[in-house]
């Protein structure tokens, strides 16, 4: 009796295994899509604002969604 509920169980891990993995590596597949995104995403250093990399202004290193941000961030700098 005690083999028997063991092949139960091994049956069950394996059914319930076949059932799921599919839906892991659907998850996956979905997620990591590389022509959803193909641009760099970088933030702004004031706002935090995630933008493609082409859409952002680079100062001193950083990237800024306009001149207004890079400014406020400089002046910011000068006050510490
Ligand atoms: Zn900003």
């Amino acid at each position: 009796m005690g083999l028997f509920r063991v092949l139960v169980l091994v049956a069950l891990i394996w059914l319930v295994w076949r059932l799921i993995r599919p839906l892991l590596l659907k998850g996956r597949s979905s997620t990591a899509n590389p022509n959803d995104n193909p641009q760099k995403m970088v933030a702004c250093r004031w706002c935090g604002v995630h933008a493609p990399e082409t859409e952002m202004n680079q100062r001193q290193g950083y990237y800024f969604c306009d001149n207004e941000h890079h400014r406020l961030w400089q002046e910011k700098q000068h006050d510490e």
